[in-house]
């Protein structure tokens, strides 16, 4: 691994997962000059299109899309992201290594078990990735802020990120996920599969920007309150 540190680090179970829940934002922060970084936990072996090699592939498409300037994906089983010591230390590592001060987690309650194992993993690695004692070859480092995308999760937001001008972008780089989104099928070379699924996309989007008085959006959870000094900058109108 390289010497590159990060601002932001999201970290998911799975390759396309970002791209899904908070990759417009990692491309709005990307071009405000901030540098992003990607963990994805699993390689995705178990996908019932594709290889992992065909994973790798698209993942790194799909993040240079983003301009996301790192992205690395460890060797958890996929299908089997379980909150193990080990798994944490392998996290804390990149924590240490990458020195974001906002991490990406997934929400906590999720369908996907993965989806929700992951949160408390990426939490609890990051915790480890901060003491002091334990010797994981890079200084101690502990990230600022933690937040929760939250966009699989029928939850409601404690704010969201318009990405209205992000949106194409993002809806591009999940497409590099040609192995699970073309219709393999189809012989018409039209892609009906690709069709409802920017329906889909963008109706979340929209929804979440519809809360905020945006076009479209990305939800997030933050467990600590907000913290304001100026009334008269705050966003979003209330009636
Ligand atoms: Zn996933």
């Amino acid at each position: 691994m390289d010497q590159f540190q990060a601002d932001i680090l999201a970290i998911a179970a799975h390759r396309d997962d970002v791209e899904q829940t908070c990759g417009g934002t990692l491309l709005k922060m990307a071009d405000r000059g901030y540098r992003t970084a990607i963990l994805d936990l699993t390689q995705g072996e178990m996908g019932t299109r594709g290889t992992a090699d065909d994973r790798a592939r698209e993942a790194a498409e799909a993040a240079r899309l983003l301009k996301c300037g790192w992205r690395g994906a460890l060797d958890i089983p996929d299908g089997r992201v379980e909150n193990t010591y080990e798994n944490r230390l392998k996290v804390a590592r990149v924590i240490r290594q990458l020195r974001p001060r906002v991490l990406i987690l997934p929400y906590w309650q999720a369908r996907h078990p993965d989806h929700a194992t992951a949160s408390p993993l990426g939490y609890e690695a990051a915790f480890l990735a901060g003491l002091a004692k334990l010797d994981l070859g890079a200084p101690p480092h502990r990230p600022f802020k933690i937040l929760y995308a939250s966009l699989y999760a029928d939850v409601r937001p404690t704010f969201v990120v318009d990405i209205s001008e992000q949106f194409e972008t993002r809806f591009t780089a999940l497409m590099a996920y040609r192995s699970q989104y073309e219709d393999q099928q189809a012989g018409s070379g039209l892609f009906p599969r690709h069709e409802e699924i920017r329906e889909r996309v963008a109706a979340m989007a929209g929804y979440y920007g519809l809360l905020a008085g945006v076009r479209y959006a990305e939800p997030f959870v933050q467990k600590e309150v907000g913290l304001v000094d100026d009334l008269l900058s705050l966003p979003v109108q209330s009636i």
